[in-house]
């Protein structure tokens, strides 16, 4: 099964391979992992780092991201870093402490440098107010150089049950242009066994509010692997999704049960979770039903109609991967914002403290709430330019890296090309005249290419606690 357009990258489905390559690995938002960072870590390592960059770089554009974690019920298949709580005061202090941080980080980057990309994620960023939320984009404004015309890409992730009439067009008023709803299953027997009501109704009035109100890129989430799915259940699904929302990407995640991690997900009950094989018919059904309405796949869950930016970036060759996912902007630094969240800056990476406590503690005291971080090698910039080409690109040209960095790719990776090789036997990837490239059949198998040249992983130097790759 594959994509019918030859330009296009095509995907096929093979059983028995996924079979063999369903192990544990990473998501590759980075290279290195964040397992790999070092606690403690200065934020003037940061701060030096934002400095440098400056120096070389002084136009260089800034992607935000903030990081809102509350969430006013929980769902028992979540595995993100939130705070369940009704008690929508807790927003306002939070705020406080966002809006410290916001302005110490304002004063590290030069105002020439301009925010081309901003995204809003939780937790629900909806937990906050309207008007909280204004003064949040109001104070980003005071500290940021953001675009006032509609040039920027950004975005906000939206549960659209927290979400009443007439938000979202006061979203778009605010300067927000791209948007993601979660629906994760439209099967109400799966919403109730996962705490998360959701009539379809719902989906439809914000998804019509989201198109009214102009926004340019409207994306959904669904996850599968949920209980009581099936094959059949999770397609109806699927086609009540694409017929009535008709969306122009979709990210649609594979649910890795690990209640020993993830304390609400203990409430799910493991009998009501759909087979291994199971899972494997449904991910078999999505993909061919998703390539069938003539989504191009873009990799690792995520799915794009094709005149959509990350469809043509990726067929541009200009498709990056960070902490947020797949961009088109390559040429960003990331500054995270807010609880967990993650910076990369240059060569240095440095996330904030995780809990609320720790996170409130440092911004009181007036520090900058980073708690770990570290500053890649050469050699991790070598492994992160060609992880980065594989996972966005399905394909590597040996001279694209030797130019950049001065090696010889065959001595420099020659462990790595012959750990290739029985994965060139299975017919996952092949050896092109000076380069890779990532097969139909091995673009679902993209992560356990990418962990061959994942140094720190294979030299045992990070616990291996990622989810399966497929
Ligand atoms: S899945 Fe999303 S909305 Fe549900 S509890 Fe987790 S962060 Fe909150």
């Amino acid at each position: 099964m594959t994509n019918q357009s030859p330009e296009r990258p095509s995907v096929a489905f093979n059983l028995d391979l996924i079979g063999k390559y369903d192990v544990s690995g990473p998501r590759y938002t980075s290279y290195p992992t964040a397992p790999c960072f070092i606690e403690p870590f200065a934020a003037d390592e940061m701060i030096a780092e934002v400095a440098r960059v400056q120096l070389e770089t002084p136009h260089r554009p800034v992607s935000l991201y903030v990081h809102i974690p509350f969430c006013d019920t929980v769902c028992f298949y979540c595995a993100c870093n939130k705070l369940v709580t009704k008690d929508r005061t807790q927003a306002a202090v939070y705020l406080e402490l966002l809006f410290r941080e916001i302005a110490l980080v304002g004063r590290w980057i030069s105002g020439e440098r301009p925010v081309k990309q901003l995204h809003l994620g939780g937790g629900t960023p909806t937990f906050l107010s309207l008007e909280e939320m204004a003064s949040l984009f109001q104070q980003l404004r005071r500290h940021f150089n953001l675009f006032s015309d509609d040039t920027g890409e950004y975005g906000i992730e939206i549960d659209p049950r927290e979400v009443p009439p007439g938000a979202i067009d006061r979203l778009r008023g605010m300067g927000f242009n791209r948007i993601s709803f979660g629906v994760q299953d439209t099967d109400p027997r799966v919403q109730r066994a996962v705490n998360r009501i959701q009539p379809m109704e719902l989906n439809r009035r914000v998804v019509a509010e989201a198109r009214s109100a102009g926004f340019h890129s409207i994306n959904l989430d669904l996850i599968y692997g949920l209980p009581l799915q099936t094959s059949a259940s999770f397609g109806a699904s699927l086609t009540e999704v694409l017929d009535e929302l008709d969306p122009d990407r979709l990210a649609i995640f594979n649910y890795a049960h690990l209640p020993h991690y993830f304390t609400p997900q203990r409430r799910i009950h493991s009998e009501q979770l759909p087979s291994a094989a199971e899972k494997l018919a449904i991910m078999e059904m999505t993909i061919q039903t998703l390539l069938q309405r003539g989504y191009v796949y873009i990799g690792m869950d995520h799915f794009a109609k094709p005149d959509n930016e990350l469809a043509l970036a990726q067929k541009a060759g200009m498709l990056h991967r960070n902490f947020q996912g797949y961009t088109t902007h390559a040429d960003c630094d990331l500054l995270g914002l807010g609880v967990s969240s993650i910076s990369q800056v240059g060569e240095v990476f440095a996330q904030n403290h995780k809990t609320w406590e720790t996170y409130r503690d440092a911004v009181n005291r007036g520090h900058s709430p980073i708690f770990r971080g570290l500053r890649r090698s050469r050699d991790d910039q070598i492994r992160n330019a060609v992880i980065n080409r594989l996972i966005c690109r399905f394909a590597l040209d040996f001279a694209d890296i030797e130019t950049r960095f001065g090696v010889v790719f065959a001595d420099y990776f020659r462990e790595e090309l012959q750990a290739l090789q029985p994965l060139v036997a299975d017919g996952l990837l092949s050896f092109t005249d000076g380069g890779l490239e990532v097969m139909p059949v091995g673009k679902l198998m993209i992560r356990n290419i990418c962990m061959v040249f994942d140094w720190h992983l294979t030299h045992g130097s990070i616990q291996k606690s990622f989810s399966k790759t497929l």
